[in-house]
C-alpha cells in the first residue's frame, strides 16, 4: 500500500508550499519587514516574555488581545474580530466554514496561491478569474463569472500578492454589491497601501476582512486577525482550533501593539524606500515594473530563470513566480543597503 492509494486525490496533486533556505542571504522574498525592533524594546519584551505561564493553556479567546487590536487597527463598532495562527489559518477557517459540498470558490488570478490551495483541502470548486494583462481588474467580467458560477465565497487581495497591484474601491464595492456569497478582502499589506475596508465594513453584510502582522514587522509570531458582524464570527469561532493563538503570541503582541507606532515608522521608511527602489529597478534595461502599492515589486526581466539564479549567486534571495508568472520576479523592499545590494546584483544579473 502507498499513500497514493488513501490519500485523496486533489491533495496529491498539490505541491506543498515551497520555502527555502535563507541563512547568509540579503533575504527579500517574503515581503518581511527588515527593520528589528528597537534594542530597548526587545529587552522589555524578553522581561515581559519571562513572565508567561508556559505550563498554561492560552485564553482561547484571547480576550485582551482582540480588545487592543479593536482599539488600534480602528475596528467598527458592531464589528468583532477573530484570531488566527497567521492569517493563512483565517483564510483556512472561513474556506473550512463555507465549504458546502458543491460550493464554488472565486478569486482574481494570479493572487496569493493559498486560497486556492484551501479550495483544494475542503473540496471547493476554484474559480480563478484572469486579471487583465497589466495585472489590473476587470470587475465587468468577474461580475459576469460570478453570475454563472454564484461563488459561496470570493476571496480579494487589498492590494494583490503577488502583482502589488491596489484595485480602485469602487470596482471592489460593485464586487461586494453583486455577490450573493461572502466577500473576504485581505488587507495583508494595508499599511503600506493606506487604503482599507474597515471604514466601510458596516455598509455590507457580506464583506470580512482579514488582516495579518506579518508584514507590519511580525511574521515569526504568527498572529492574523478577521473583522466582521458577530453572526459571521460566531460560524467561524466553532472551525477554529481553540488554542490557535498561543501564550507567547498573546504576550508579544499585547506588549508590542500597544506601542504601534514604533511598527507604523517603519512602515512610512518602507513606503519612502519602495519609491527609491522603483526607481531605480525602471532605471535598469530589460526590468519592466509593475505599480505597487504593496511593500514589494513584481518585475517582468527576459529570463527570470537565469536572472534569479544570478541573484542566488551574488546571495540575493528573491522569489521566482516563473513559469506561472511568465519570467517575472517579485522583489521586497528591504532596507536602503539591501536595496542597493539588489540594484547592484540585478544589474550583473541582467548582463
Ligand atoms: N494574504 C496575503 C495576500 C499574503 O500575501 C500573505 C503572505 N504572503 C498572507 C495572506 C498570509 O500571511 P500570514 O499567514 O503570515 O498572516
Amino acid at each position: 500500500m502507498s499513500p497514493a492509494d488513501l490519500v485523496r486525490p486533489e491533495v496529491l496533486a498539490l505541491s506543498a508550499y515551497a520555502v527555502p533556505a535563507a541563512e547568509g542571504m540579503v533575504k527579500l522574498d517574503a515581503m518581511e519587514n527588515p527593520y528589528p525592533l528597537p534594542p530597548a524594546m526587545r529587552r522589555e519584551l524578553g522581561e515581559v516574555l519571562s513572565r508567561v505561564d508556559l505550563n498554561r493553556y492560552p485564553d482561547p479567546g484571547a480576550r485582551r488581545l482582540r480588545e487592543l487590536i479593536a482599539r488600534k487597527m480602528r475596528v467598527p463598532a458592531g464589528m468583532e474580530l477573530l484570531l488566527g495562527n497567521g492569517s493563512d489559518d483565517l483564510i483556512q477557517i472561513v474556506t473550512l466554514a463555507l465549504a458546502r459540498p458543491g460550493a464554488t470558490m472565486m478569486y482574481p488570478a494570479p493572487t496569493f496561491v493559498m486560497y486556492g490551495m484551501n479550495a483544494a483541502f475542503t473540496g471547493m470548486k476554484a474559480v480563478p478569474v484572469p486579471l487583465r494583462e497589466d495585472f489590473s481588474f476587470d470587475a465587468g467580467a468577474f461580475i459576469e463569472r460570478m453570475k454563472a458560477e454564484r461563488p459561496a465565497l470570493v476571496f480579494i487581495a487589498y492590494p494583490n500578492n503577488p502583482t502589488g497591484v491596489l484595485y480602485p474601491e469602487e470596482q471592489i464595492v460593485e464586487v461586494i454589491k453583486a455577490c450573493e456569497g461572502l466577500v473576504v478582502i485581505d488587507e495583508a499589506y494595508h499599511v503600506f497601501a493606506g487604503k482599507s475596508f474597515m471604514p466601510r465594513l458596516q455598509e455590507f453584510s457580506n464583506l470580512i476582512i482579514v488582516r495579518t502582522v506579518s508584514k507590519l514587522g511580525l511574521a515569526g509570531i504568527r498572529l492574523g486577525y478577521l473583522v466582521g458582524r458577530p453572526e459571521w464570527i460566531e460560524q467561524f469561532n466553532k472551525v477554529r482550533q481553540v488554542y490557535n493563538v498561543n501564550v507567547l503570541t498573546q504576550a508579544a503582541a499585547l506588549f508590542i501593539l500597544e506601542r504601534l507606532e514604533v511598527l507604523e515608522e517603519q512602515a512610512a521608511l518602507i513606503r519612502q524606500e519602495r519609491e527609491q527602489l522603483r526607481k531605480n529597478l525602471a532605471a535598469l534595461a530589460g526590468v519592466t515594473v509593475f505599480p505597487s502599492a504593496a511593500n514589494f515589486f513584481l518585475v517582468r526581466v527576459p529570463d527570470a530563470v537565469k536572472t534569479d539564479e544570478a541573484l542566488k549567486r551574488q546571495g540575493v534571495l528573491v522569489k521566482n513566480l516563473h513559469p506561472g508568472l511568465r519570467n517575472c520576479l517579485r522583489l521586497t523592499v528591504g532596507t536602503p543597503d539591501e536595496n542597493r545590494i539588489l540594484r547592484t546584483a540585478l544589474r550583473e544579473a541582467l548582463q
